[in-house]
């Protein structure tokens, strides 16, 4: 109902502006858990604002994660998942929100970077929000909405059913994860310990959406040793690691397989850094696809072009690695189609026609999915991820709060709780 998501409206934005002002970038390059200690700063106040509501036994683990239980009186232990870390493709150290209340449709200048506006004319989404209250950054930082936008939209979730002791509802468990966009967000992720039957990320965008199909997805590193000499005499000896990297590189289809060039169903194979001097070069590559025979097409696509390379240049050395990051989390949740579904109800309860779209990207849902713990994702209300560009609707977040507590409250109806019952078995007999 309306009435709920305006009564959750000014936590939920409260708590967003609180969390997004922490500096929580994420690492690909770190060795350590989490890559960044900073990430561990928000997970200390979420500890403490999840003990302020009367939970006891919040819990900020030594790899970063912040795991707490609101008890329920009866059905499945429903998980709520969101990732406190945030991309790397834009500045998260000193972002200043502004927030445009009950917006009028005009260009959103932001104020630390004129150039950068938010137009209605370029975005759809956003020009359908015309009296929302708009969120966004000053033009010069990533917002952070993914995730904190579901950081806050659980948090103000379970602020409210804690506050609301009359209202019957499933047990919880709160799981905030760490290392999300650099692809480890659920390594040390302990399923038995966290208890929950499914559970749900809160990391989608558009309001409504639920998701319950992500791309299957690896990461191919093609590693080139040259040989360096000194270019002064390396006439008929050099091998130049860069130039064959770039031959390789040159070699991929140009319309067709790449993210620039594909959208719906279609994946692709991206190359996303290119690093290495003439004696030894690194190509790395993500492939991304929804069905699993054309992700090893993509792989396959890489290895026949490095064999190739290494055909025409014997004197370099060429490998190839191929590494699974995460896999299409469909065919884990169809077994389970109760759980997506609820997701939808709760949606419905508030009022939102929900809609699927399967999204070209991941979450830790997929890996969890895959692991057992079926888990698909639900919207948040923000757009534009990892860019200056980001924002967020409050009205659309508070409307996400409200499909969680929908969904808390929907899992003790003895309907639900029975759908449940297949799902509870088969994820106690998958540990
Ligand atoms: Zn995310």
């Amino acid at each position: 109902m309306a009435e709920l998501a305006a009564a959750l409206q000014e936590d939920v934005l409260d708590r967003f502006l609180r969390y997004v002002r922490i500096d929580t970038t994420s690492d690909q390059d770190s060795d350590t858990y989490p890559s960044t200690a900073k990430q561990r700063d928000l997970g200390e106040l979420l500890e403490r604002e999840l003990r302020e509501l009367g939970i006891d036994d919040v819990e900020l683990t030594e790899h970063g994660y912040v795991f707490a239980t609101l008890p329920g009186s009866a059905g499945p232990t429903v998980g709520l998942i969101a990732h406190m870390d945030t991309s790397q493709d834009e500045s998260g150290a000193n972002v200043q929100p502004q927030v445009v209340r009950n917006w009028d449709g005009d260009d959103i200048v932001l104020p630390g970077d004129p150039d950068k506006v938010l137009r209605a004319a370029e975005n759809p989404i956003l020009a359908e929000r015309v009296g929302h209250d708009i969120v966004t950054t000053d033009g010069t930082t990533l917002l952070g909405a993914d995730d904190k936008a579901g950081v806050a939209e659980i948090m103000a979730a379970v602020a409210y059913l804690a506050a609301h002791r009359e209202i019957e509802h499933a047990p919880i468990r709160v799981g905030f994860t760490v290392d999300e966009e650099v692809g480890r967000g659920v390594d040390h992720f302990d399923i038995d310990a966290f208890g929950a039957d499914f559970a749900y990320t809160l990391d989608g965008a558009e309001l409504g959406r639920v998701d319950d199909e992500t791309f299957s997805a690896s990461e191919v590193r093609i590693r080139i040793e040259g040989l360096s000499v000194h270019p002064g005499t390396s006439k008929g000896k050099l091998v130049n690691a860069v130039k064959l990297g770039a031959r390789l590189i040159e070699r991929l289809p140009r319309d067709s397989r790449s993210p620039e060039t594909t959208d719906g169903r279609d994946g692709f194979v991206h190359p996303h850094r290119f690093a290495g001097t003439a004696a030894e070069a690194e190509l790395r590559f993500i492939a991304r696809d929804f069905d699993a025979a054309k992700l090893a097409e993509h792989e396959q696509l890489l290895r026949r072009l490095a064999d190739e390379l290494a055909a025409e240049e014997p004197r370099a050395r060429i490998s190839v690695r191929v590494e699974e990051q995460y896999r299409n989390m469909k065919e884990f949740l169809e077994r389970d189609p109760s759980v997506a579904e609820a997701g939808e109800e709760a949606a419905r309860r508030c009022g939102i026609e929900p809609w699927r779209e399967p999204i070209r990207g991941g979450t830790d849902g997929a890996m969890l999915s895959e692991r057992g713990l079926p888990t698909p994702n639900i919207f948040t209300g923000a757009h534009q991820f990892h860019s200056v560009l980001e924002w967020a609707s409050v009205q659309d977040m508070a409307a996400s709060a409200a499909t969680v507590v929908e969904l808390a409250k929907l899992w003790v109806e003895p309907e639900w709780a029975t759908r449940a019952s297949g799902t509870r078995a088969r994820t106690a007999a998958s540990r």
